[in-house]
């Protein structure tokens, strides 16, 4: 970003290349953020997890493009209070590839799209924009496609329960009001609801 130096194949390792350059610009010596490696940690810790919980299949190599689209989207969100576009496109893609390839339940998942996005988007025009954003809406219309409807219910159940538990303590914390960007806590509810859904669904069942 400092001096416009072109990253060659070996300073794209993740984490490593930062370690390596301990966190300096190769050509001008900048600072490069720490967000980077972290955000590279972040990425591949969670794809273990999804390997480890979910097996080695096609499925889990879509979930793990999902986490991907979700770390950046949750990054972008927490800085700027925009969704772009592109990624909840690539999840909605990521979503019909999904179903192309299994079609077990294709009116689970297409209810799926629109079980939260159509009561966000009643919200959304009700309070004329100021609850949340046309790109939470969009996120839970493509997570929804790709989850089914009985996953995106928990993702927003547990999105909502993390973003008022995460919300308030930083609010008593810095004492000043923040606004809030939904992005991050809807997709750890999204990434809940894969990891654990099933087992969640069981467990509630069973009270009855
Ligand atoms: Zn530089």
């Amino acid at each position: 970003m400092s001096c416009g130096y072109q990253l060659r194949w070996y300073d794209l390792f993740p984490v490593f290349s930062y370690l390596f350059l301990r966190g300096q610009c190769r050509k001008c010596g900048a600072h490069i953020s720490v967000q980077y490696p972290i955000v590279e940690l972040l990425n591949g810790i969670l794809w273990v997890c999804v390997w480890v919980k979910l097996g080695i299949s096609a499925d889990s190599a879509l979930v793990s493009l999902l986490v991907s689209a979700l770390i950046v989207l949750s990054v972008i969100d927490w800085r700027t209070y925009e969704i772009p576009l592109g990624i909840n496109i690539i999840i909605g893609i990521l979503g019909v590839i999904r179903i192309i390839i299994y079609p077990s339940d294709i009116a689970g998942n297409i209810i799926g799209m629109f079980a939260v996005s159509v009561p966000l988007l009643i919200i959304l025009l009700a309070s004329g924009g100021r609850a949340m954003g046309g790109g939470d809406v969009k996120l839970m219309a493509a997570a929804g496609l790709f989850l089914g409807w009985k996953l995106v219910l928990i993702a927003l159940i547990f999105g909502c329960f993390y973003g008022s538990v995460i919300h308030i303590v930083r609010m008593r914390v810095s004492g000043e009001e923040h606004m809030l960007a939904m992005g991050p806590y809807l997709s750890a509810g999204i990434l809940t609801a894969i990891l654990f859904g099933s087992e969640i669904i069981e467990w509630y069942v069973g009270f009855f």
